[in-house]
C-alpha cells in the first residue's frame, strides 16, 4: 500500500507512521508536513534509515504538491492540522487555512486524480461540542464551541458532500483526547508532568471539572488502520477508550504516579468557551470493524510518565516559558 501520511511530524501521525511500518511490511509511507511549531522530526528519528519512508516538506495547502503525491498513492491519512484549542482563541485564522482549506486541497487533488484514492480524515470529538449526559453516536449534529473545533467540524462536512456529490473514497473517524509519547509539551498532560519534574505550579482551568475521554494513542492509531483498511466508504467512525476523567482526576493521578505533592496544583482563570464534558459512542467501530482498546489507562499513563521522565532530549528544547504558559489563550501567537 502506498500511503500519505500528512501531519506525520506530529503526535498523532508520528506515533501512525511508526504503528504502520512496525505492522506490515508491504507499505511505503510519504509524509508531508509543513514543520508548524507543533512538529518534531526527532519523532521519526529512528525511521530515517527506513527505505519504506519518505519525508516531504510541504504544506496539504500546496494544490501542485499535492496533486503530484495523490495521483501515486492508494491511501491518505489526514492528520496535518492545527491542534490546540488554546492557541485558536488566539489566532483563528491559521486553523482554518490548515484545518478547513488544507482539507479541501486534499479533496480536490483526489477528485481531479479519477482514481479512487481512499482517505481517512482525522477527526476530532469536539466537533459535537459538549455533553452533560450521556454520549453522542456518529449521526449526532456537529455543534463545535472553539474555532479549532469549528475548523474541523468544516473539515468533516467537506469530506461528507465529497463523498456524496463526487463519490470520493472518503471515511472519517472522530476520537476523543489522545496521549502518550511524542505529544507536543502544551497538552495538558505532557505539560502537567514536566511541570511536575521541574517542581513547577500545575495550572487547571477553573474547578479542574471539565471531564475529557481518554485514550492511548497507540489504540488510536489501530483504529485508524482499521478503518483505512475496511471501512465503509462515506461514513463516519467514533473512536473512544470510556476513560471519562475530570482534568484534577488526571493531574492527581499523574502526580500520585510522580510521588509529587498536591500542592503543586494551582486554579487559573478558565479559557472562553471552555467545554464542559466530552463523551462519545464508539459501539459503531466496535461491533463493525472489531476494533477494541487494548491499553488501561493506569497503565498507559504510567508508560507515558515513565517516557517524560527518561526522554528529557526530546523535550528539553520544546518546553519554553511560553509553550508551558499557564493560560496560554491569553497569549498573543
Ligand atoms: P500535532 O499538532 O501534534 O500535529 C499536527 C501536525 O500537522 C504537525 O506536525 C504540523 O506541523 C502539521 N501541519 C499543520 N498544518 C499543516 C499543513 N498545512 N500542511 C502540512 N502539515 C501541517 O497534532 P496531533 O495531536 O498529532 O493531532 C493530529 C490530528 O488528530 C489533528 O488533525 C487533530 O485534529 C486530530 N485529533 C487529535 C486529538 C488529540 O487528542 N491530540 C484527538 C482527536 C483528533
Amino acid at each position: 500500500m502506498r500511503l500519505i501520511v500528512t501531519g506525520g511530524c506530529g503526535f498523532i501521525g508520528s506515533n501512525f507512521i511508526r504503528y504502520v511500518l512496525n505492522t506490515y511490511r508491504d507499505v511505503e509511507v510519504v509524509n508531508v508536513d509543513n514543520l508548524s511549531y507543533g512538529s518534531n522530526l526527532n519523532n521519526l528519528k529512528d525511521l530515517e534509515d527506513d527505505k519504506r519512508y519518505r519525508f516531504v516538506r510541504g504544506s496539504i495547502n500546496d494544490p501542485n504538491l499535492m496533486s503530484g503525491l495523490v495521483k501515486d498513492a492508494d491511501a491518505v491519512v489526514n492528520f496535518a492540522a492545527e491542534s490546540h484549542v488554546d492557541r485558536s482563541i488566539a489566532d483563528p485564522w491559521t486553523f482554518f487555512r490548515s484545518n478547513t482549506e488544507g482539507i479541501l486541497v486534499i479533496l480536490e487533488a483526489m477528485r481531479r486524480s479519477g482514481g479512487d484514492v481512499r482517505l481517512v480524515q482525522v477527526g476530532t470529538d469536539e466537533s459535537y461540542g459538549d455533553i452533560l449526559q450521556g454520549s453522542f453516536k456518529e449521526e449526532d449534529r456537529l455543534k463545535p464551541s472553539s474555532p479549532y473545533a469549528a475548523s474541523k467540524a468544516s473539515a468533516d462536512l467537506f469530506c461528507l458532500a465529497y463523498h456524496r456529490t463526487y463519490g470520493l473514497n472518503v471515511c472519517i473517524t472522530r476520537c476523543t483526547n489522545n496521549f502518550g509519547p511524542y505529544q507536543f509539551p502544551e497538552k495538558l498532560i505532557p505539560k502537567t508532568i514536566i511541570r511536575a519534574m521541574l517542581n513547577l505550579k500545575i495550572p487547571i482551568y477553573g474547578s479542574g471539572k471539565n471531564v475529557r475521554d481518554w485514550i492511548y494513542v497507540l489504540d488510536h492509531c489501530e483504529a485508524l488502520d482499521m478503518v483505512l483498511r475496511n471501512g465503509k466508504k462515506g461514513e463516519v467512525y467514533n473512536v473512544s477508550s470510556g476513560n471519562e476523567l475530570s482534568n484534577l482526576q488526571v493531574v492527581d493521578r499523574i502526580l500520585k504516579l510522580m510521588g509529587k505533592p498536591r500542592g503543586l496544583i494551582e486554579f487559573v482563570e478558565d479559557r472562553p468557551g471552555h467545554d464542559v464534558r466530552y463523551s462519545l459512542d464508539s459501539s459503531k467501530i466496535r461491533s463493525e470493524l472489531g476494533w477494541r482498546p487494548r491499553h488501561s489507562f493506569m497503565e498507559a499513563l504510567k508508560n507515558t510518565v515513565e517516557w517524560y521522565t527518561s526522554n528529557e532530549w526530546w523535550w528539553k528544547s520544546l518546553a519554553s516559558e511560553q509553550v508551558l504558559h499557564p493560560t496560554p489563550w491569553k497569549l498573543k501567537w
